[in-house]
């Protein structure tokens, strides 16, 4: 059984009966060995190195040594990973670089998209049909899987999309594009983007918000793919090749949804901050400018719902709601709880008065790194829950009251396009939070941390890079 599971990737139930096995004495050796291989596979490295350390003869594989230097910040090389193969009748065609439309074929329910380096596929839903797409929507998708390596994705879309009346929210089922699907109309579409790749996440967390959001009366459409394989081809870990590559399902979408805009639950941490730590004026980025004119392009309004919200309002508005009970952000729990021990359990879960575990090697690898990660929230949970002493270096950083943070920012709403921005604004007001002006302590955040600069340990591969443009 515990083989079993172990080589079915469920690394919850595998890790449960070797403990369980492992306190009745029973196939010892066996049992420490799969405990210590699952642990490391979710990426569980602080306690992979702990029962190294504990048990020295289950240590097989060397995993221990290998955990050692995952904490101290070395990433191994990312590996290049292929999808499935497309039918034979495609393996002749060639790459276009310059008519991005010539790239995507459909057979049966998938969907084909060729890049430089190979073939990746979506399963649309029923009665989507390629011929009937705008070709505007295959370029616009081809240009944010493809920019940061084929230049000619940028040229002008095709022009002539009638935009549609609908509204779609790119949903992972996370707290932040929660938050931004409860301050959106309740018939906002939530397009799931479901990653075919790599079957050692957890899908279970996801699963679970999925159904009680979907009893809840809210349309979820699930769209499975592997595009996140892009960019391995290009020397980086799986993950969306930019920002809004994890909404590309929804822009293959749209002529079907008749969609007027996508939505994308983005925090004032990654808009209205740079990097999470220097305020900036988000409205006129490069990439603010860049990205909602290309989308307009398309005849699709870009909606950020929470760009004017902090995670930390995220948190609030989803823990105030009919949903608190069944999103957990931590990535290694069994989808009821977290492990306690990540980084996500301590800046997401903490707050909200989650248990977490102060000691854990990644909490505390985490807490030491300058600069810190997401720094302005990191130091708002440390303080609101009482958690200084951690940090005793940040104490000037400390010294006022952060409560402002999770507050939202006026001035955000005015990205947010009409018809929608009444009702984020009203819905806003609704979950208690204050609305600050120009004037808020957000516009003075600039958090900086000398020139020891040390990385963290390993930036979370699944996320995308946070607009930094
Ligand atoms: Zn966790």
């Amino acid at each position: 059984m515990l083989r079993r599971a172990y080589n079915a990737g469920e690394d919850v139930k595998a890790q449960q009966l070797a403990w369980k096995l492992i306190e009745k004495g029973r196939d010892l050796l066996v049992a420490q060995d799969v405990l210590i291989r699952s642990l490391w596979r979710t990426s569980a490295y602080d306690q992979v190195l702990e029962l190294t350390e504990r048990w020295p003869d289950a240590d097989l594989h060397g995993l221990g040594a290998q955990a050692a230097k995952r904490l101290q910040g070395e990433r191994p090389a990312p590996k290049v990973r292929h999808g499935k193969i497309p039918p034979e009748i495609l393996r002749s065609v060639a790459f276009s670089s310059t008519d991005m439309v010539e790239n995507w074929h459909q057979t049966g329910s998938v969907l084909w998209f060729q890049h430089p380096d190979g073939w990746v596929h979506w399963t649309m839903p029923d009665g989507w049909e390629l011929s009937t797409c705008h070709p505007s929507l295959l370029e616009l998708s081809a240009d944010v899987l493809l920019r940061p390596w084929v230049p000619s994705v940028r040229s002008p879309l095709t022009p002539g999309r009638v935009p549609g009346t609908e509204l779609a929210l790119s949903w992972s089922a996370g707290t932040d594009s929660t938050a931004a699907m409860q301050l959106l109309p309740s018939d906002t579409v939530l397009g799931y983007h479901r990653r075919t790749v790599d079957g050692l996440l957890d899908h279970r967390n996801a699963d679970r918000t999925i159904a009680a959001v979907q009893n809840g009366g809210h349309r979820v459409v699930t769209v499975p793919s592997d595009h996140e394989i892009i960019r391995t081809h290009r020397g980086k870990s799986i993950g969306f090749s930019t920002d809004y590559a994890s909404g590309v399902h929804l822009i293959l979408l749209a002529d079907h949804l008749n969609l007027g805009g996508i939505a994308f639950g983005v925090p004032s941490d990654n808009t209205w901050l740079w990097k999470g730590r220097k305020f900036r004026d988000f409205p006129s980025t490069h990439h603010w400018k860049t990205w909602s004119a290309r989308f307009l392009e398309a005849g699709l309004h870009l909606v950020l719902p929470i760009n004017h919200i902090s995670e930390a309002g995220a948190m609030r508005i989803v823990s105030n709601g009919p949903w608190a009970n069944v999103v957990n952000s931590c990535m290694r729990g069994d989808g009821k709880t977290g492990c306690e021990r990540c980084w996500k359990c301590f800046l997401k879960n903490g707050p909200l008065g989650r248990p977490f575990d102060e000691k854990s090697r990644e909490i505390k690898t985490f807490l030491r790194a300058r600069p810190l990660r997401t720094a302005q929230h990191a130091l708002w949970a440390i303080q609101s829950m009482d958690l200084e002493h951690l940090v005793p270096d940040l104490a000037h950083l400390l010294a006022e009251d952060l409560s402002w943070w999770e507050e939202a920012y006026r001035p955000g709403l005015d990205l947010i396009p009409f018809p929608w921005r009444e009702e984020v604004e009203a819905r806003t007001r609704e979950h208690m939070l204050q609305i600050l002006d120009d004037d808020s302590p957000l516009s003075r955040v600039d958090i900086s941390f000398g020139t020891e600069a040390v990385e963290p340990y390993p930036p979370e591969a699944s996320k995308t890079a946070a607009l930094e443009a």
